[in-house]
């Protein structure tokens, strides 16, 4: 059975346990005894993160030929990647004004949800608080280490070694051949033996999917399934206004690209790309999913190791167009939510800072939610309304993350086959 096909058993199997636990009130049992596997599935994803891009990053752009190419494909990268993140943002807006899902929330819930999640609002708000200090330039600033083994230490510092690795990278192309190549040869080995490590892994994703989903419906709904119950009933409307928009986005945006610009048929590339997708879907994190994602573009789609390892890391980091509609659904709907007009100039503040906003979100789940506070804050928005979407904000951090993943593998499609570099894929996963 193909690899996606089991992913998507376990991810069943964990939805109908989830629901199952809930209203046998097994949430103890749950996280003791289910939740662990999930965590031991994550942390090992996580493990091979850093060593993964380091390893890729540097044999790939020390193979450039030139530096020119690599300034070539970065540009491009970066503006393809900011484009379609700003596409993204405008299809929300569009739906959001056009469904107005703040209309729908009876009066009585509004207050309720406010109540039930004023604290958790205040804690995002405040880890808001110390994002929003920084200068202008910090981000720019945050990019460049000055420890190398303090940036390797924290997946959190994954740009950090993005940056290390290009560095590098451009070193050994300038020294003489017979210097980087025992340096070269390992970090080839090291390479070989990481993706070697993404195949055992991924043995266990059905257990691992299993687990992820159980415990996050136990987290959600709690021992009480008609929480959840009430919850999506008033939410509803909002969740189905950010999940169209996410579709839309997926299957225009996405779709025109690989099919303006590339040879790659939708069918081949969903195919692909499927355990990378429910992988995403299931740990709401970009930057765990991130090795799945590098594997299946060269393995599945054909995509060269050069441009997957440049790519696919940036992305995963920078590139969140799912967070971004997200973000711009969520300000929309709580300021209508809160019966407050937002005029044109408010709508473009939201289309920039949401950009902008899902650059900087960490690829961690509900990191989006934290950023999103930002954006209200630009808008004259109280900060406080996010405690309207807080009851269920992992449901969508799981479709926006899946979306982020999907947008950063047709980018690398892509670039890749822009700059010919893309070849019949070399094996199936499984
Ligand atoms: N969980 C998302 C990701 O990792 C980020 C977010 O929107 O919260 O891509």
């Amino acid at each position: 059975m193909k690899l996606h096909w089991k992913i998507i058993i376990g991810l069943a199997l964990g939805l109908l346990y989830g629901i199952f636990a809930a209203t046998q009130g097994l949430g103890g049992f749950t996280s003791n005894w289910i939740a662990p596997f999930g965590t031991i599935f994550i942390s090992l994803l996580k493990l091979i993160a850093v060593p993964l891009i380091l390893s890729s990053l540097i044999t790939g752009v020390a193979s450039l030929s030139n530096l020119k190419k690599l300034s070539r494909i970065g540009g491009k990268t970066i503006t393809i990647y900011i484009l379609t993140t700003a596409i993204s943002v405008t299809i929300g807006l569009v739906i959001v004004n056009m469904l107005q899902p703040g209309d729908r929330v009876p009066d009585e819930m509004k207050i309720k949800l406010q109540e039930t999640y004023q604290s958790a609002a205040d804690t995002k708000a405040s880890a808001a608080a110390n994002v929003k200090d920084r200068g202008p330039l910090q981000p720019i600033v945050d990019i460049v280490p000055s420890n190398f083994f303090n940036a390797a230490s924290s997946n959190r510092n994954m740009l950090q070694v993005v940056f290390v690795a290009i560095f590098i990278g451009i070193g050994l192309i300038q020294i003489p051949k017979n210097k980087s190549k025992p340096f070269l040869d390992f970090f080839e080995g090291l390479n070989a033996v990481v993706i070697k490590l993404v195949n055992i892994i991924m043995l266990m994703a059905p257990i691992g999917v299993f687990a992820l989903i159980a415990d996050t419906i136990n987290t959600v709904a709690g021992d009480d399934l008609t929480n959840i119950l009430e919850l999506l009933g008033s939410l509803g409307y909002y969740m189905i206004t950010v999940i169209l928009g996410l579709l839309i986005h997926m299957s225009v945006t996405y779709s025109a690209i690989l099919k303006i610009f590339t040879n790659m048929s939708l069918k081949d590339f969903y195919k692909g790309i499927a355990p990378a997708q429910l992988l995403a879907f299931s740990t709401s994190s970009s930057s765990a999913t991130l090795p799945v994602t590098m594997e299946c573009c060269e393995d599945k789609l054909g995509v060269s190791e050069e441009v997957s390892s440049f790519v696919l890391p940036l992305g995963a980091t920078i590139n969140m167009d799912g967070t971004a509609l997200y973000q711009a659904v969520a300000a929309v709907f709580i300021a209508q939510t809160l019966g407050m007009d937002l005029t044109l100039g408010a709508q473009l503040t939201i289309v920039l800072t949401a950009v902008l906003a899902s650059i900087g979100t960490a690829a961690v789940p509900g990191a989006g939610l934290i950023m999103l506070v930002i954006i209200l804050e630009a808008i004259g928005v109280p900060s406080q309304g996010i405690a309207l979407i807080l009851g269920v904000d992992r449901i969508l951090d799981m479709m926006r993350t899946t979306t982020n993943v999907t947008g950063d593998a047709s980018v690398a499609v892509f670039i890749a086959s822009t700059e010919n570099q893309i070849s019949p894929p070399k094996k199936e996963f499984d």
